[in-house]
């Protein structure tokens, strides 16, 4: 695992999933940061090392609308990046502060507001984790063996929060909700072995957590 802080800084990663499979192929879950920031930006490499062309995805599935999970839309020169994309969804509490980024408001028919409980795919369904943002919104994916919930930011520093899942982020809208929605995941993930993902947990991104005491461990996959 990456420090958690380099020179008093903390990390942040900021991870995106791409599904693949029979009826889950060109699904993207969050887009990444874009030109949000000098580090972000590279999912276009990244799709590319992992053999995964930018114009095989049609679904974009947003946890929230956060810059970091929305401006990858775009790469940071400002193109298009998913020139087949038909379907953004989001959850309608976020569709605001979609908007509210301007240089995205060319996507706006795309958008395909989601509620708690709706089929994305036949094993792809949206799960509403609150507190975090407007909407903040998980994806849940079973396949035969495993089961996934893709959590966007239930966690921001992997190193601090499973053994302390009380403690909070600045930037949760609400801290108690946030709070409570963290301990619930953690506890259901942990009692059926539910492979967690999320746009801040490093490396890669994806792993299991465990109950450790009266707190949580967790393991990358
Ligand atoms: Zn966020």
């Amino acid at each position: 695992m990456p420090p958690v802080s380099q020179a008093g800084a903390l990390r942040l990663s900021v991870n995106c999933f791409a599904l693949g499979g029979p009826g889950v192929d060109g699904i993207l879950i969050d887009s990444g940061g874009g030109g949000w920031a000098p580090t972000t930006g590279r999912l276009e490499q990244t799709l590319a090392e992992a053999s995964i062309d930018p114009a095989s995805i049609t679904v974009l599935a947003l946890t929230h609308a956060h810059q970091d999970h929305v401006c990858g839309l775009l790469t940071p020169d400002d193109r298009v990046l998913f020139p087949n994309l038909k379907t953004i969804a989001i959850a309608e509490e976020a569709v605001k502060s979609f908007l509210g980024e301007t240089h995205l408001a060319r996507f706006r028919s795309l958008l395909k507001p989601v509620r708690t409980g709706d089929q994305l795919a036949e094993r792809l369904r949206a799960v509403a984790l609150p507190g975090h943002a407007p909407g903040h919104t998980g994806y849940a994916f079973d396949t035969d063996e495993d089961r996934f919930l893709f959590f966007g930011d239930i966690v921001h520093m992997p190193a601090l929060q499973f053994g302390n899942p009380a403690l909070s982020w600045g930037y949760d809208d609400d801290q108690p909700i946030a709070r409570t929605t963290r301990l619930n995941v953690f506890h259901d993930a942990a009692e059926a072995g539910t492979w967690i993902a999320g746009a801040h947990l490093g490396r890669p991104g994806i792993g299991r957590v465990m109950r450790k005491g009266e707190a949580y461990g967790y393991e990358p996959a």
